[in-house]
């Protein structure tokens, strides 16, 4: 009998990357915790040139001359704000999404493709804000003082639309899904299906490299659309089949627990709080803001009032997001230990995501900034279930 150490076994995967490794990987980590600030703040820059441009009190002015068309003129100033918030954000957007992932070695992808992306998601955002924001201010002009307990519910609403149709609708816009063609990878997919209730015909591989080099695959969907998606980073990164396992078993994980209702109830609940702040809040930052013609919360032309202002809350609650988030996936890690037995194959496909999220951050730090819990404790509790099952382990499948 050996005797199997799970914090030496932790150490020695961690170790597998050089330290200059985890140096960059940690001045990338903690760099996007800081981007997560100036973004908000270039939001409230762009957001004031838009108030004190008076942009949206010219539409709605023209529109409402003749007589009041509130419909109207909440689309009109919607849409608006959408494309002009899009082009001023631009060069945020192209220093913190392209140029910086590409300077980390994160992303391969030209200029040109990754401005091709971003045009197709403003086309995307026009009509998902206009759809979602236009009902917003109708809920707001009907229920006056409540708008934002109901606004709840079409939050939830909306994130369960986008959940069911973005694997048909939304993402083979960016990708590109081909069924994972036969042999032993998908072989393995398939078994995992069958053996934990996922549906087994819809296994595909997409070219995640295009955008990133994160090594990644999904589960999305929500019922019949439901489908395992891996991208093809697994395969370019001599994945073995543990590790593919592994890595798989966690996303049926979310799949099988229904972490998706799970995150849109609780998602859902956490903006019913931010609307609630929202809407005390609206008046006095309209004032700090000097949006004058704005006379009241239902008002679209103090739509970018508002967008500060759900911002702000939203920045603030960041470490409670990242909580609820984290915990699914701490969640969808035992599911994969229990029913995939794949410790090491887990482990092996963690450290490969240590370049994006840095392995070993302080405990406050992991608290309000990491949406999955850090990859030290993830392998060393993979480690632990390794060291409590050593006796019963079955034979491995993988033939590693
Ligand atoms: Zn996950």
């Amino acid at each position: 009998m050996s005797t199997f150490d799970p914090a030496a076994a932790t150490a020695a995967y961690l170790a597998q990357l050089p330290p200059e490794v985890h140096a960059k990987a940690t001045a990338y980590t903690q760099g996007g915790h800081w981007l997560l600030l100036w973004g908000f703040v270039v939001s409230l820059v762009i957001a004031l040139i838009i108030v004190r441009l008076g942009v949206l009190d010219r539409i709605s002015g023209s529109l409402q001359k003749s007589k009041p068309r509130p419909w109207l003129t909440t689309l009109m100033c919607v849409i608006v704000f959408t494309i002009v918030d899009w082009v001023l954000e631009l060069p945020w957007s192209i220093y913190a999404d392209w140029w910086r992932e590409t300077q980390y070695g994160l992303s391969s992808q030209d200029f040109v493709g990754w401005f091709d992306e971003s045009a197709k998601g403003l086309g995307i955002g026009i009509i998902a804000s206009a759809i979602f924001l236009s009902l917003l201010y109708a809920l707001i002009r009907w229920t006056k003082g409540m708008w934002w307990l109901w606004a709840g519910g079409l939050t939830a609403a909306f994130l369960l639309f986008a959940i069911v149709l973005s694997p048909v609708l939304i993402e083979p816009i960016f990708n590109k899904y081909t069924p994972a063609p036969p042999g032993p990878v998908r072989d393995a997919v398939v078994a995992m299906a069958k053996a934990n209730g996922v549906p087994s015909d819809k296994i595909f591989i997409y070219n995640g490299s295009k955008q990133s080099n994160r090594y990644t695959a999904n589960v999305s969907g929500l019922f019949g659309s439901a489908r395992v998606a891996m991208s093809d980073t697994m395969f370019k990164k001599d994945a073995d089949l543990a590790e593919v396992r592994g890595v798989v078993g966690h996303e049926m994980g979310h799949y099988v627990h229904q972490h998706s209702l799970w995150l849109t109830g609780s998602l859902s609940l956490l903006a019913i709080f931010a609307y609630w702040l929202a809407n005390l809040l609206f008046m006095p930052a309209a004032r700090l803001m000097g949006a004058r013609h704005v006379d009241g919360i239902a008002d679209p032309t103090g739509l970018p009032v508002l967008m500060v202002v759900i911002g702000l809350v939203m920045l603030l609650a960041t470490p409670v997001r990242n909580t609820i988030i984290r915990t699914v996936e701490a969640d969808a890690d035992s599911f994969s230990l229990q029913r995939v037995n794949e410790p090491d194959g887990l482990a092996k496909a963690l450290v490969k995501t240590i370049e994006y999220r840095a392995a070993t951050p302080g405990k406050l730090e992991e608290f309000i900034f990491y949406d999955h819990p850090s990859v030290s404790s993830r392998v060393r509790k993979a480690m632990d279930w390794k060291a409590a099952h050593m006796k019963d382990a079955a034979p491995s499948p993988a033939g590693r």
